[in-house]
């Protein structure tokens, strides 16, 4: 095991079946830096064989953790947090320099995973049984609530440590074991910094496997495997579709929860306080360069405001400064690696040749991507219609809020929301006739709150996070009768 006292820099062995080992695969990972080109470090990754042994050890170890005390468990969480406390500022390096975040969004990340940490530490002493009547004479019939058993949890490179900590927390709470795949571009806040963590927190050897391996390599015997209940899939709607096809159309059914992509319509009302409605589109666009499931994709302005609103957006936006992540002034830092920006400037190229209006196009140097804003944008156009993932955006007109509302709902997707209006009621109403797991008035949809329900609808994704939700998520139900007196039987 790692020695708990060290700081987490050497972090190239992975927690496997109980030991911190090389992965058995032949092929060598090499995590960097999207900033600086850095070589932060060299992974040996994960086999198939890996999987397994991770799979099966947590099997072996899950029966005992469910069986301790509520509060046992609930105290592990505790000591967790006190150790994302003690580490604070390492986590939020790792979480700078391993997926370019800017400071402003790893102290966010940080706070999240904190936040939904210390909600899980409640989770076992809210698991409820419960007692039913029974048409049959003398049965007692009752209603446990008990963890899983073996939870994959598989996450992606944008928030990696929180949206591995929003499974692997509740989960662990609960009773279950745990392995993770991380992504191949963030292995280290996606999983090995959090195996650390619970280790230095206390949490018996076995429980929490990380495997570092691409989706291509081990992705489908990770989904398929027979051992893990519950898959817990965080990621794009294509490979969405993919977990959710094997998980349950092969050998082994199981439940899975998906968290998939998004196109958050942003919509401004002709009586929207215009200063707080550019405000929250900055924010809501352009954090973490755009790279939010979230963050906002499309912009719908009723007619009237159109114009003002588009002339001081990009003014603010104009003033977003872009460059190195570390500094606490920068709020654009680099996108996330080479294959993410070739689609982002395909996407420009498209949005041109499709007619929208360019009115700010910022530079491109290296990984750093200024932001670019257009106009006149129509619902049919690739930039409304896909998911961007980067520090570009679309301004849709809106004849008048039926046609604002046929627009927000105009998409295959369905995560989050926004309204501005000052009419908060005739917020509320709007909100209700979005179709969308979440949806925010007078607000950013970037919102994650550890308890309240996380999740999309339409093709954003099947199942909630945080709170009752994801104790609901990570425990099953049995029904286990008691026959009182002897039962008559019709023959
Ligand atoms: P991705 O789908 O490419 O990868 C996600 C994870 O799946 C990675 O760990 C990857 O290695 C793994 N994977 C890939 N192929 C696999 C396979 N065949 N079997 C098993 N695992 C496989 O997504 P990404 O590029 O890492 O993340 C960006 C996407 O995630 C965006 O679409 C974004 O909207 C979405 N996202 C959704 C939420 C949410 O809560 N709804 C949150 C963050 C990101």
């Amino acid at each position: 095991m790692s020695d708990s006292n060290a700081p987490y820099a050497d972090i190239h062995l992975q927690p496997i079946a109980g030991e911190w080992r090389h992965g058995s695969g032949t092929e060598r990972l090499c995590n960097v830096d999207p900033y600086d080109g850095d070589l932060l470090v060299e992974i040996l990754q994960a086999s198939r064989d890996d999987v397994d042994s991770a799979y099966s050890r947590a099997a072996e170890a899950q029966p005992d953790w469910a069986e301790r005390a509520p509060a046992e468990r609930a105290e592990l969480l505790h000591r967790v947090v006190a150790v994302f406390d003690k580490r604070r500022e390492e986590i939020i390096d790792w979480i700078i320099r391993e997926s370019g975040s800017t400071r402003l969004k790893a102290s966010l990340e940080w706070s999240a995973a904190r936040a939904i940490t210390l909600e899980s530490a409640s989770f076992p002493g809210r698991v409820q049984g419960r007692i039913l009547d029974s048409d049959i004479p003398g049965k007692e019939s009752r209603v446990y609530r008990g963890p899983i058993g073996v939870v994959g949890v598989i996450s992606p490179w944008n928030f990696p440590l929180h949206l591995t900590q929003r499974s692997l927390a509740p989960a662990l709470a609960l009773g279950n074991a745990v392995v993770v795949k991380p992504s191949s571009d963030t292995p280290v806040c996606g999983g090995l910094l959090l195996a650390r963590i619970f280790e230095e927190a206390g949490l018996p050897a076995g429980l929490l496997s990380v495997v570092v391996g691409s989706g291509g390599e081990i992705g489908d015997a990770f989904v398929e495997h027979g051992i893990p209940g519950l898959v817990t899939f965080t990621g794009s709607t294509s490979v969405g579709r993919r977990i959710g096809a094997l998980a349950n159309g092969g050998a082994h059914l199981k439940h899975v929860a998906l968290e998939l992509g998004g196109n958050s319509p942003f919509v401004v009302l002709a009586d929207a306080d215009l200063e707080q409605a550019v405000n929250a589109a900055v924010f809501g666009k352009f954090l973490h360069q755009g790279q939010i499931c979230m963050a906002i994709n499309r912009i719908i302005i009723e007619a009237p405001l159109y114009e003002a609103f588009a002339q001081r957006f990009v003014e603010r936006v104009r003033q977003l400064k872009v460059g190195d992540p570390h500094l606490v002034e920068t709020a654009i830092g680099p996108i996330a690696n080479p294959r993410q920006l070739e689609g982002l400037l395909d996407k420009i190229a498209r949005a041109r040749r499709e007619g929208a209006k360019p009115l700010y196009e910022g530079g491109v140097r290296g990984l750093m991507m200024a932001p670019h804003v257009y106009g006149e944008v129509k619902p049919e156009m690739e930039i409304a219609r896909d998911e961007i993932f980067g520090p570009l955006v679309g301004l849709l007109r809106a004849q008048d809020e039926e046609h604002a509302l046929a627009l927000a709902n105009a998409s295959e997707y369905g995560l989050s929301s926004a309204v501005f209006t000052r009419d908060l009621e005739r917020g509320v109403r709007f909100a209700r006739r979005i179709r969308a797991g979440m949806t925010h008035v007078n607000d950013s949809p970037i919102n994650d709150e550890a308890n309240a329900p996380f999740g999309g609808e339409k093709n954003s994704g099947l199942g909630r996070f945080n709170g009752q939700w994801a104790i609901d998520e990570f425990t099953r139900d049995q029904w286990i009768t008691v026959q009182h007196e002897a039962r008559r039987y019709p023959f």
